[in-house]
């Protein structure tokens, strides 16, 4: 509608009835039926009153006008506004637009006319109604917090603020702010805050992952959670924890997950696939997925994952709460890595210095007093027993340093893996040590084929093992060896009929230089080499009782798996 300019409306009212006033007067002169005079009076008055009648008329329908299209103009712009607004007439509400429905929970339709308070907490109605009379009578009241109980019961915490509008069935606009999710968010983040520094002070890899993924399902509240951890080639996966995470049910979908640690590798930036973008990247009973990087100093230590099963479940907010936990779990992991090193090198420095102190030291002092013997010596057959002596402390001087080399090799250098077959490695180790195994029996039961992804160093704990078996047990000169498939690794077992080994030192005879009995060319390394290999290959190494007495040293080791995440 267009206002209309009432005195140039007017003016064409007062033309046009002039005219015709004139021209039905100026007929009825003609016909003589009215005298001049008779006519001049209305022939004035009835231009004049049409002129004033008009104008007045216009004048009040326009006001009205102007009224009625600054209302529309104020409607519309609460309705398009982002923020919540309501418009309320006595109470009741008159005009809201989608942002408020979305914050109270209820159509359009079903909040008109409905009194506003019936949404505010029983607690806070009396604080919302004074920001209400606060409004009429100074223009605007202060800000005010309130919870909104939806009619499902659920409760939104809401900052308030009421202003007056001057429009006669208008009276309070109320605008507001939903808090719910900003406070929830604050909250989470301290508590992740307290647990992450919590985190920080641990300085185990596997109570680190446990950790995290008690903080995800507590507090970022996830349910499906996968931590992988590489090693510095990022090529193996050296630590997996997970919590009902989807395992990859074919090969397709193995690949597919390859190629997403591939691409978080590389741009090191989270990944996240929801239904409608990557999903070629889900497995068949994910919706959504998102993996965060884990990273320290610029290097790729693994991977956070997170699954849902409803497209909607991963917003924006959670994916940020898991990109700063994962912030904090790559610092823990990497100072747990730095101390373990930290550790192993001084754990290594000590035990260089105390090889070369005592152990060293003791084949040397009898090759000495060998030496003099053999000069004092009056016959050739005791000469010859005397440098045979000398002969054997220095193949033990030999082995302590070989053996010294190993551990630090073992300890220093980041080893290649390649797929490997137990039963050739296993034949590989007997038949290097035949000399010594001359006068036993030896069982090798290992037949067929059992891959590993390890590196040829592996031999050398099963060496070590053999050796051990053949070195203690001098009675019965009998050594079986063998493998078991278990569910998820292989394990070799090496059996011997000799003393057996003290509960008391099963624990601990894996650690450098724990000796049961002292004999002579014993360096005590030998287990401590077996375990860093194994530990290298991530599997086990313990020791059992033989029921037929004796001892069964069992390694265990993760079978071959052709992809990067298994
Ligand atoms: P070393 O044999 O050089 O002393 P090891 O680390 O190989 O060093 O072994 C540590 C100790 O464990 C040995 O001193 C021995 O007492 C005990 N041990 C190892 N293997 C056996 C075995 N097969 N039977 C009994 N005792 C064993």
């Amino acid at each position: 509608m267009e206002s209309k300019k009432p005195i140039a409306y007017s003016l064409i009212v007062f033309a046009f009835v002039t005219l015709l006033t004139f021209f039905i007067f100026s007929l009825e002169v003609r016909n003589s039926r009215l005298t001049d005079t008779e006519v001049i009076i209305p022939l004035l008055l009835l231009p004049l009153s049409a002129f004033l009648i008009t104008f007045i008329g216009l004048k009040i329908y326009n006001s009205k006008l102007v009224v009625t299209q600054e209302k529309e103009k104020y409607e519309k712009m609460v309705k398009e506004n982002i923020s919540p607004i309501i418009i309320l007439h006595e109470g009741r509400v008159k005009v809201v637009n989608q942002a408020a429905t979305e914050v109270l929970g209820i159509s359009r339709n079903k909040l008109k006319g409905k009194n506003f308070l019936e949404f505010i907490d029983n607690e806070d109605e009396k604080k919302v109604r004074e920001s209400f009379s606060e409004a009429l009578s100074r223009g605007s009241s202060d800000k005010i917090s309130a919870n909104v109980v939806r009619k499902t019961g659920e409760r939104r915490e809401i900052l308030l603020k009421s202003s007056r509008v001057d429009f006669k069935d208008y009276g309070v606009l109320i605008s507001f702010m939903d808090l719910t999710e900003r406070n929830k968010m604050q909250k989470r983040l301290t508590e992740i805050n307290k647990l992450s520094r919590k985190l920080t002070l641990s300085l185990d890899k596997e109570e680190i992952c446990e950790e995290t993924i008690n903080i995800i399902k507590n507090t970022i509240n996830y349910d499906r959670i996968l931590i992988s951890l590489f090693d510095k080639n990022k090529k193996k996966l050296v630590n997996k924890k997970s919590h009902n995470y989807p395992k990859n049910q074919n090969n397709m979908e193995r690949m597919r997950s390859r190629k997403v640690y591939n691409l978080i590798y590389q741009n090191k930036e989270p990944f996240y696939a929801s239904q409608q973008k990557n999903q070629k990247y889900l497995n068949n009973s994910e919706k959504a997925k998102f993996i965060v990087p884990l990273m320290a100093e610029n290097k790729f230590l693994g991977t956070i994952s997170i699954s849902e099963t409803d497209r909607e479940k991963i917003p924006q907010d959670s994916r940020e709460l898991l990109e700063a936990l994962s912030a904090q779990v790559s610092i823990s992991l990497h100072n747990a890595e730095l101390i373990t090193r930290l550790d192993k090198r001084n754990e290594m420095k000590d035990l260089i210095i105390s090889i070369i102190n005592q152990d060293l030291r003791k084949p040397l002092q009898s090759i000495s007093s060998h030496s003099k013997n053999i000069r004092k010596s009056k016959t050739l057959k005791e000469a010859k027993r005397e440098s045979n002596k000398i002969k054997s402390s220095t193949r033990e001087m030999e082995e302590l340093i070989d053996n010294m080399m190993t551990l630090l090799k073992l300890e220093n250098e980041s080893i290649e893996y390649e797929k490997i077959d137990l039963t050739k490695v296993i034949e590989d180790s007997i038949n290097q040590l035949s000399d010594n195994l001359k006068n036993y029996e030896v069982k090798n039961k290992v037949e067929g084929s059992y891959l590993i992804s390890g590196n040829r160093i592996i031999k050398q704990a099963f060496i070590n093992l053999i050796e051990n078996a053949q070195k203690y047990s001098q009675l019965v000169k009998k050594i079986e060896i063998g493998i078991k498939n278990d569910e998820n690794g292989y394990i070799v077992y090496v059996k011997d009929w000799g003393p057996g080994i003290p509960d008391e030192k099963k624990e601990n005879i894996f650690t450098k230089f724990s000796r049961n009995q002292k004999k002579e060319n014993n360096s005590g390394l030998g287990l401590s080499i077996v375990k860093r290999t194994v530990d290298l290959h991530n599997g086990e190494v313990w020791v059992e009782d033989n029921p037929e007495g004796g001892s069964i040293f069992k390694i265990k080791l993760p079978k071959y798996q052709n992809k990067l995440n298994k």
